[in-house]
């Protein structure tokens, strides 16, 4: 394991009830790339509590209205275009948890939750669970993100399903905080070689210390912080996820940043490790 990231999950303490988890997906291929992101995401396999469902937030789900997957079996959804056939070849064969759906929608009294037969696992999903847990033997569960509501609910909704973490569920929230991808611009064709610029920098740089410092409410309503933050959330579902994780967290609680890169110019792979209360 990288020592920045062993360091950081040492200053967190014991466990003792199950971590939350953000993390900034990036590109697809990092399900089969072999690279210091995707070697971390397998780090974190090993290192947290092996927990006994995990509730996906994924960028790459909205909705209307609230739902939840209520599959046996969810299918593996490749929701991109233009990637080589080895990664539309990648399945991830985790069960369902029909008992933590009906859990949640009882879990959640803000809202009507709908138990969903038609979602599987969409790629914000899986690309990271395929390198934490390559033998998928965790059942899975996808928490969708309602379109029609403001930032404010969805961290509302993240508080109200903190209760899963005493219950040995995972929670991963899966988007990027910097995430631009009309500003995108790859250095010598590379897209892991770690550039930002100026104004991603910036944005994430704010972004980091507010959430360092629990200051929720500022982070709920980014669009009113800067022009540079602006731009680094042109349009709310990558971000959102962080807000799920962030409501989760016990005022006790330590985060541990992780692949703190910005790629390609405008996308962070930024990651947090939220634990120790
Ligand atoms: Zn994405």
């Amino acid at each position: 394991m990288e020592s920045g990231l062993l360091k950081a999950v040492e200053d967190l303490g014991a466990f003792r009830q199950m971590p939350i988890l953000f993390i900034g997906h990036g590109n697809p291929m990092n399900a089969i790339e072999e690279n210091g992101y995707s070697r971390n995401w397998a780090a974190m396999g090993q290192i947290l509590p092996r927990p006994k469902a995990i509730l996906c937030v994924s960028a790459h789900w909205e909705t209307w209205g609230t739902a939840v997957t209520a599959v046996r079996r969810p299918r593996t959804i490749h929701d991109f275009g233009g990637f080589p056939e080895e990664l539309y070849a990648v399945q991830y064969p985790a069960a369902g948890d029909m008992q933590l759906a009906g859990r949640i929608k009882k879990l959640v009294r803000s809202r009507e939750i709908s138990l969903n037969q038609d979602w599987g696992l969409d790629h914000g999903c899986w690309c990271v669970l395929k390198r934490m847990y390559p033998e998928a033997d965790i059942p899975v569960v996808q928490f969708s993100l309602d379109y029609t509501q403001p930032a404010q609910e969805h961290y509302n909704l993240g508080r109200e399903l903190s209760d899963l973490r005493r219950e040995g569920v995972l929670i991963l929230g899966s988007g990027n905080i910097v995430h631009n991808l009309r500003e995108i611009v790859l250095v010598n064709g590379d897209f892991n070689k770690p550039f930002g610029f100026d104004w991603a920098v910036q944005a994430g740089n704010l972004l980091k210390k507010l959430i360092l410092e629990n200051r929720h409410a500022e982070l709920t309503a980014y669009s009113a912080l800067s022009d540079e933050v602006r731009m680094a959330i042109p349009s709310p579902e990558h971000f959102l996820p962080l807000l799920y994780v962030l409501a989760a967290k016990q005022p006790d609680d330590r985060v541990a940043l992780f692949n703190d890169d910005i790629l390609a110019g405008s996308l962070s792979m930024t990651s947090l490790l939220v634990g120790g209360a």
